[in-house]
């Protein structure tokens, strides 16, 4: 497809292509061009690029027969447990949960490695740039498993927005984990200090920027919360944990607490501007008002929801309150499929389950996975849409096969439709993805590490 002056300009320009923008006003091209210079996004619009004669090699990708659109963010995941899958399969969250810990507490930086290699190259030829990763199980004597994830991140070349984990409410205080998957409440603080000073980069185009998240309200002492929420604002970085995910949860907090999981979190300094929080599937009205006005992110994970029974979270509700919504595939042993852009149709089928036929569009569930990310993650400025001068993270989508030509709008034939492979994927204008095949690591390599893994924690 590609008639390549050169790979190594740092100029690509991508041609005869549909193009979603998700910009502020949905611009989309039937057919267009985007020009990436340097990793950013120098020019886009209609029809063909205007004359580049000033002599620089410029790379030309036929983009005919694709959609453009913005790389996806995905703003939940955990993904260490792509090598625990399959497992609890009737289960739901708190029985998933007990059954999969003693499992989790055998994991090492071998295992993390691994799979955190499978889970992001997997999520690369799903069309994701972006994800986080909440990583909250810290075995004694496992290793350095940050590091090691972070050290994977870069190797497959997606940007990463790592969320360092903790629990320190064990079962005998009251917590659902058992007391050897925990960690004392200081050595997680220190540990979460540490990880903000080793890896984070608050700089512009950033490739790593660290969050902080004790994991749960029945995982996580309230003085964790409170302290860690303390940390990460005294070093300027962002705010994420699991909130009001099933039914089961309210109850431990109102058992516990006396109020709602939203209220409980209210109180321990964790809605904020700086804040973004996963599922949010059982709000009242009261907690949406309240997530809405202090301008409190959400990662709604639909497919890991309905996995698990969980319920159905109302996104129509939250987006009409102003919310920032983003999706996120969460798991990966409790959503199997792993899949960022299978996500944009889970969310505009559940989200119409709920709500009816209008509860969500297919430019709206697009618009969740790009801009609605970017600002759960603080970074609209740079991400989320293509934009001249917005970091060149750009998914291009095959739309010509026989899943999809026949399909009357290419924002329709992405959402509405099966899966669609990617043609190719740039992270900050480098190639990530091409022909949908990884173009940064071996997926055989990926596919044996993770299968080996895999294999040792289930003995
Ligand atoms: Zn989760």
């Amino acid at each position: 497809m590609e008639l390549v002056t050169s790979a190594s300009s740092g100029r690509l320009l991508i041609e005869g292509c549909a193009i979603a923008t998700v910009d502020g006003v949905g611009r989309e091209h039937e057919r267009g061009h985007i020009l990436v210079e340097d990793g950013r996004i120098a020019a886009v619009g209609a029809g063909s690029a205007d004359r580049i004669d000033d002599g620089a090699p410029v790379r030309r990708v036929d983009g005919t027969g694709c959609l453009a659109t913005p790389g996806l963010v995905n703003t939940h995941h955990h993904l260490y447990q792509w090598v625990t899958r399959g497992l609890a399969q009737q289960a739901d969250l708190f029985g998933w949960l007990t059954e999969l810990y003693p499992m989790w507490a055998r994991i090492r930086e071998e295992d993390v490695s691994a799979a955190v290699g499978a889970g992001l190259g997997w999520l690369a030829l799903s069309g994701c740039t972006t994800t986080t990763d909440h990583h909250y199980v810290f075995p004694a004597a496992a290793g350095d498993l940050f590091a090691a994830e972070v050290a994977e991140a870069g190797r497959v070349g997606l940007r990463f927005h790592p969320v360092r984990g903790s629990m320190d409410l064990g079962a005998s205080a009251g917590g659902l984990p058992p007391d050897d998957l925990v960690e004392d409440t200081d050595a997680a603080l220190a540990a979460t200090a540490d990880a903000i000073d080793r890896f984070s980069d608050p700089s512009p185009g950033a490739m790593v920027r660290v969050a902080v998240g004790p994991c749960s309200p029945f995982s996580a002492s309230e003085r964790l919360m409170r302290e860690a929420a303390a940390l990460a604002r005294d070093r300027g970085v962002r705010l994420h944990t699991h909130l009001a995910e099933t039914v089961d949860e309210e109850d431990y907090c109102r058992a516990t607490h006396g109020c709602t999981p939203a209220e409980y979190a209210e109180r321990l300094g964790w809605l904020g501007p700086d804040v973004w929080l996963a599922h949010g599937v059982h709000l009242d009205a009261e907690a949406i008002k309240r997530i809405a006005e202090t301008g409190t992110g959400l990662a709604h994970c639909p497919s890991s929801n309905a996995r698990l029974g969980a319920g159905l979270a109302p996104v129509r509700d939250l987006l009409d309150a102003g919310v920032p919504v983003g999706l996120g595939v969460d798991g990966a042993a409790s959503q199997e499929a792993g899949q960022l852009v299978a996500e944009l149709r889970q969310a505009l089928l559940v989200a119409r389950l709920r709500g009816g036929p209008t509860a969500l569009t297919a430019r709206e569930a697009l618009a969740l996975a790009t801009r609605g990310g970017a600002r759960c993650l603080g970074r609209e400025d740079e991400l989320g849409a293509i934009e001249v001068g917005k970091l060149a993270d750009i998914a291009l989508w095959r739309i010509d096969g026989l899943g999809h030509a026949d399909i009357a709008d290419p924002v329709a034939a992405l959402v509405f439709g099966a899966p669609a492979p990617v043609e190719l994927l740039l992270v900050g204008g480098r190639p990530v993805v091409e022909r949908g095949r990884l173009a940064t690591v071996d997926e055989r390599d990926l596919l044996v590490r993770a299968r080996r893994a895999a294999d040792r924690l289930r003995i």
